[in-house]
């Protein structure tokens, strides 16, 4: 399986893949015997542990089209429904964009539209917040638990992907071990904690609450090393994936973006363990 093979060549424990391309509406077609042995090729990988699928970034939960929305959702379930079959530990998904409406406009469209892709999963729906440009649904975590409480399923369902680099541009830092702490108390005050289950671990090319989605590689952005350190080793969230989606050389992450990602977790790690001794 070539995904598979990639991120086990970039020394990868968990991969994400589109499963269509991302732009288009297209729903790609695969054979049951596609997916089934990529699902057992997954389950039995000697080195990568877990796939995440990414839906496409054209779906708008809450566009008040209803055109768009129908599309939006028949894609998602589509997207889903492949996801399911490979054997994915989740789906990502960006909610959408209500272009300055408000989230009391869409937020029961939205609830009912992941109900609706709920039944044709098998593996949880990954919300993720977003860097809060242009109306974006998930600007803040308080946006994310109103519609995950509207779901009202558990967190084998739904749950949340956090990207280091959104929650920068969304104006929440986390440069030392208080604002750390803090960012993650006030998620946990939202959503219990076990909806986090996975991580986008990324640098940023822009600014601390510029609401632009940049990615930049690990330490060569406004973020830098130490930040992304202390968050990556906060103890609260040592048993979650993270994910690469730096842009290395131009073509995704590498096998050194993997080993900075290590370099930063081990350093963070140490970090958080004498902070707490220090505090003791
Ligand atoms: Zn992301």
């Amino acid at each position: 399986m070539p995904a598979l093979d990639r991120g086990a060549g970039i020394g990868a424990e968990v991969i994400q893949v589109f499963t269509q391309s991302p732009r288009t509406w297209k729903p790609q077609l695969y054979a049951d015997e596609i997916l089934s042995s990529y699902r057992e090729a997954q389950r039995t990988h000697p080195s990568v542990r877990a796939t995440y699928c990414h839906a496409s970034y054209l779906i708008n939960l809450a566009t008040s089209d209803p055109l768009l929305l129908e599309r939006s959702v028949d894609c998602l379930s589509a997207n889903a429904a492949v996801a399911s079959a490979i054997g994915a530990s989740g789906i990502i998904l960006h909610v959408g964009s209500h272009k300055g409406a408000g989230i009391d406009s869409c937020l029961d469209q939205i609830a009912q539209a992941l109900s609706k892709t709920i039944e044709v999963a098998t593996c949880p729906l990954l919300l993720e917040n977003t860097a809060g440009g242009g109306g974006s649904v998930g600007r803040d975590f308080d946006e994310l638990a109103r519609i995950i409480d509207r779901v009202g399923v558990g967190p084998e369902h739904i749950g949340i992907c956090l990207d280091t680099q959104h929650l920068w541009a969304s104006g929440t830092s986390y440069a030392t071990f208080e604002t750390t702490q803090a960012a993650l108390a006030a998620l946990g005050a939202c959503v219990n904690l076990d909806r986090l289950q996975c991580i986008h671990f990324n640098d940023s090319k822009t600014a601390l609450g510029s609401n632009h989605d940049r990615h930049e590689n690990l330490g060569e952005g406004s973020i830098g090393s130490d930040a992304l350190a202390i968050f990556i080793g906060h103890p609260s969230l040592q048993q979650v994936p993270a994910i690469l989606e730096v842009p290395g050389d131009g073509k995704g992450p590498r096998f050194e973006d993997v080993a900075i990602a290590r370099r930063l977790h081990a350093k963070g790690r140490k970090a958080w363990s004498e902070h707490r001794k220090d505090l003791a």
